[in-house]
């Protein structure tokens, strides 16, 4: 068995790129990256592949696709073992689709780099996201994506902020990437409000201005559900930073769990980590 391990990436804000080349295409923006994330263990079998996403079989079409373009004709058992829920903008889809790519980087010789635009690509083809796998290829807590897509096309930037704590509530339902991405009208505000934010955030990326200019975007975007909405509101009353995740249904905050509990009482399900500079990484050899 090969395994592997990538950590969780939320996105704070982000502004869609277009190119005809998947490599060029992704979004500039910032994200956090996350101690929490995704573990993937695998086995080449006969027969046809397997995906099991905790414990569920899944169609698990982003991982599909990861598995076709590192090792076409050939069949695998694929564990997928996510340490926070789907769907909340923590970037599982694209945790889990690096994880896959460096097993099966491990197992095939194809490089490091090749594992990484295979998930890339996966993810923009799938419609898991844009820009979560150039920042999990960014070695830092908080890369900013100055320019989209794979290098040499994408660029990222570090201010060197980091989180001990990462406190996450979900408030709701999964919010689909390709759902809200899929939205022409929408993805126009996007752009504009997360342009404005990218550049602002890297001349002058403090931990105030992320939560701030995170603020910023998730109102002008025009993306944040009521309940996230009022537990954001009802969090700042209480001294406490905090903003939306994108895309979900979900928070961040520095503060502590007790402290968000004293703001927002029992509503939403809350997850501690921290941010981490930690590369994805195998974690097994067969
Ligand atoms: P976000 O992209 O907003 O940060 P996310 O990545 O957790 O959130 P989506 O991108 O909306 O979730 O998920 C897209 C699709 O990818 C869903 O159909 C989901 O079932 C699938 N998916 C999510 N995580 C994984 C995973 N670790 N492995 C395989 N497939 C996944
Ligand atoms: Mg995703």
């Amino acid at each position: 068995m090969t395994s592997a391990f990538c950590p969780a990436h939320i996105t704070c804000f982000f502004s869609p790129v277009h190119s005809e080349n998947i490599l060029e295409k992704g979004s500039r923006g910032a994200g956090i990256r996350l101690r929490s994330g995704t573990t993937v263990h695998l086995d080449e079998i006969k027969g046809s592949t397997k995906v099991r996403i905790d414990g569920k079989i899944a169609n698990a079409s982003i991982t599909r696709h990861v598995l076709e373009q590192m090792a076409p004709g050939r069949s695998f058992d694929v564990t997928v073992e996510c340490d926070l829920p789907i769907g909340q903008g923590f970037g599982m889809s694209a945790s889990g689709a690096v994880a896959a790519a460096l097993c099966l980087s491990e197992i095939t010789g194809k490089s490091r780099k090749e594992a990484f635009e295979a998930a890339h690509t996966a993810e923009v083809v799938c419609g898991g996201g844009l820009g979560d796998v150039a920042g999990l290829m960014h070695e830092g807590d908080v890369p900013i994506r100055t320019r989209a897509g794979m290098p040499p096309f994408g660029r990222t930037a570090d201010r060197g902020i980091a989180f001990e704590r990462m406190t996450l509530v979900v408030l709701g339902r999964k919010l689909s990437t390709a759902g809200v991405l899929g939205d022409a009208e929408r993805v126009k505000r996007i752009c504009s409000a997360g342009d404005a934010v990218v550049d602002e955030f890297s001349e002058r990326g403090t931990k105030d201005r992320l939560f701030e200019l995170s603020g910023r975007f998730s109102a002008e975007a025009g993306i944040m559900g009521p309940a996230v909405a009022d537990a954001v509101k009802t969090m700042e009353k209480n001294g406490i930073r905090a903003s939306m995740c994108m895309l979900g249904n979900s928070i961040f905050t520095d503060a502590t769990e007790e402290e968000v509990r004293d703001a927002i009482g029992d509503r939403g399900r809350i997850f501690t980590t921290s941010s981490t500079d930690g590369p994805a990484r195998i974690i097994r050899k067969a």
